[in-house]
């Protein structure tokens, strides 16, 4: 299920830091203030196929792919890029790019500016995103808490100077480089491309229309188009290298567009409403990505039995589709069948190649409202396993803490929902509850250090 995480990205620039997204701590009252607006948005599959976009680009250009964490904003104008291992995506980006290539080449390019060293520079990164001046704080904030957790005074220097010095000299410095940063981003991408057997029509495309849109008055403007210049001359430079490559007529996989069209309509029904979702169903009447857009929309207009119908009939055509069966799993829960909500997200975490920590949590849901001793039991593993796989999702840990609560494990429960309240920002109750579970724990017991961890914390990156 595609979830607005209720607080959004709001809060924890540790989870920015450590590579999650559910929240982003507000590092002081300024940036709290900005930080309740980033929509971030949540999904297993969304989040497994733009890695599969990134990890071959990573590899070619010699970044380490493993745990490259997507950010998804909700946000329908344009805009990507990187910052440490966490690649932010737009969710307008998405649905702006009618085929996989076009984000993998601005995936590419980003990646580029990365492999260039352009991003050490984290100035250039504030610049690259001021237009959305709240991700632009958290970066600063991401920096500084990076540092603190690693214990590197360094680098939690660097994040403070991010946030301090967003103003005209950097900007000034910061043009002189551009030009020649973009021009190199743009011969990297191309070299990862190739490498990988990827045209670089995508990007020329998606490059081209930035050149090309005329700014409306009152229309929004796209803030990538703005942190990426497109002059004539990068356009027709861009040009000739995309020409050259041998793979320039390559286009995806089939399989590729088909997951890359299920996302489009998902993102269209879940966030846009029905219109969207109709006319991208329109495009392509009677594909599956259609059907599986159809049997989302009658989930989400409560239609529950037809969505099963419809949702069964997908299963049957890709039974180890782990989405299909996520999406099964949400529409028996909406039913109250927990039982048979728990079935299918058994299957969906079992069939997931991508190891989302979001499937296991809610098959732990599923689980909960089952109720059994043993099935709580079961709730509590596991919620544990997709925490353990996506530490800083600070809605498992509230579920989690009513699993140990019902179960009358009390410090336990404490324990979530300090990690609840820690992974949402709220260091103030993250430490009251961190206490309270220490005292009927026993001194340096693992349960005890990571409360301790916790009292220990102190966001300004300052060890007290
Ligand atoms: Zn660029």
């Amino acid at each position: 299920m595609l979830s607005r995480p209720r607080s959004t990205i709001a809060r924890t620039a540790r989870a920015f830091a450590t590579l999650s997204l559910a929240a982003v701590l507000a590092m002081a009252g300024s940036v709290s203030a900005f930080a309740q607006n980033v929509p971030v948005v949540r999904d297993a599959e969304i989040e497994a196929l733009v890695r599969d976009y990134a990890r071959p680009i990573f590899k070619a250009a010699g970044l380490s792919g493993d745990a490259i964490n997507i950010v998804l904003v909700n946000d329908q104008s344009f805009n990507a890029f990187v910052a440490g291992r966490r690649m932010f995506i737009n969710t307008g980006a998405l649905m702006t790019a009618e085929t996989p290539n076009e984000i993998i080449g601005v995936i590419a390019h980003e990646a580029g500016h990365i492999a260039g060293g352009h991003q050490q520079k984290l100035r250039e990164q504030l610049e690259r995103a001021k237009t959305m001046a709240i991700l632009a704080t958290l970066l600063g904030a991401g920096a500084m808490v990076a540092g603190a957790t690693s214990n590197s005074r360094g680098l939690a220097g660097a994040g403070m100077g991010v946030m301090a010095g967003g103003g005209e000299m950097a900007q000034r410095s910061i043009l002189a480089y551009q030009r020649t940063e973009e021009m190199t981003a743009d011969r990297s991408a191309i070299a990862y491309l190739n490498a990988t057997g990827q045209s670089g029509m995508g990007m020329l495309k998606t490059f081209s229309r930035f050149q090309n849109a005329l700014s409306l008055s009152g229309a929004q403007v796209d803030p990538y188009k703005i942190s990426h210049p497109m002059p004539q001359e990068r356009i027709a430079n861009l040009e000739v290298l995309v020409k050259q490559s041998p793979y320039l007529d390559k286009v995806d996989p089939p399989t590729l567009q088909q997951r890359h069209d299920m996302m489009r309509i998902k993102i269209a029904a879940y966030m846009q409403g029905q219109a969207a979702a109709s006319r991208l169903m329109r495009k392509n009447p009677g594909s599956l990505a259609s059907r599986y857009g159809d049997a989302q929309m009658t989930y989400l207009f409560g239609n529950l039995a037809s969505a099963l119908t419809k949702t069964s009939a997908l299963i049957k055509e890709q039974p180890k589709n782990p989405y299909f069966q996520e999406l099964r799993g949400d529409i028996l829960m909406k039913a109250n069948r927990p039982k048979d909500a728990a079935d299918a997200y058994a299957r969906s975490v079992s069939l997931d190649p991508a190891r989302s920590g979001l499937l296991p949590v809610s098959y732990g849901q599923a689980l909960m409202a089952i109720g059994t001793p043993d099935s709580l039991k079961k709730a509590v593993a596991q919620i544990n396993t997709g925490l353990g796989r996506d530490r800083e999702n600070a809605a498992g840990y509230r579920y989690l803490a009513q699993a140990y609560g019902e179960l009358g494990n009390i410090p336990a429960a404490e324990l979530a929902t300090a990690e609840g309240h820690f992974y949402s920002g709220d260091y103030k109750n993250a430490k009251i509850f961190a206490m309270r579970a220490q005292q009927s724990m026993k001194r340096g017991e693992p349960g005890w250090l990571r409360a301790q961890d916790i009292i220990n914390y102190a966001p300004s990156g300052k060890k007290k």
